[in-house]
């Protein structure tokens, strides 16, 4: 597997589960591939961050408000990422990972 690709899996992974057969491959890369067993790391440390963040318990009307942020604040890659990846939060990949990147550094 490339590195390329082991990438891919690790954010598809946020979206949603993979399968066991693919979960595997990235296992065996990320066993063998420094860089990418980092990668692995940081994207496990995103998401348990995100976890800690009420967004659960953002109404249907905030996440609306904050879409129409997101749109306006990034719509190149609003717009990419809406033809791609959806992610639980109904927010493209793209914008999510800058609003968290965002919420992290705060
Ligand atoms: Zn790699």
């Amino acid at each position: 597997m490339s590195c390329e690709r082991a990438i891919e899996l690790m954010i598809d992974s946020l979206v949603e589960p993979l399968d066991k057969e693919q979960l595997d491959e990235l296992h065996r890369h990320v066993a063998e591939c420094e860089s990418c067993a980092a990668e692995m790391a940081d994207y496990t440390k995103l998401w348990r961050q995100l976890e800690t963040v009420a967004i659960p318990a953002l109404t249907s009307d905030a996440l609306d408000r904050l879409e129409a942020a997101a749109r306006k604040e990034f719509p190149a890659e609003y717009a990419a990422a809406r033809r791609e990846v959806r992610t639980p939060l109904r927010m493209p990949w793209g914008v999510l990972q800058r609003l968290a990147a965002a919420i992290v550094s705060l």
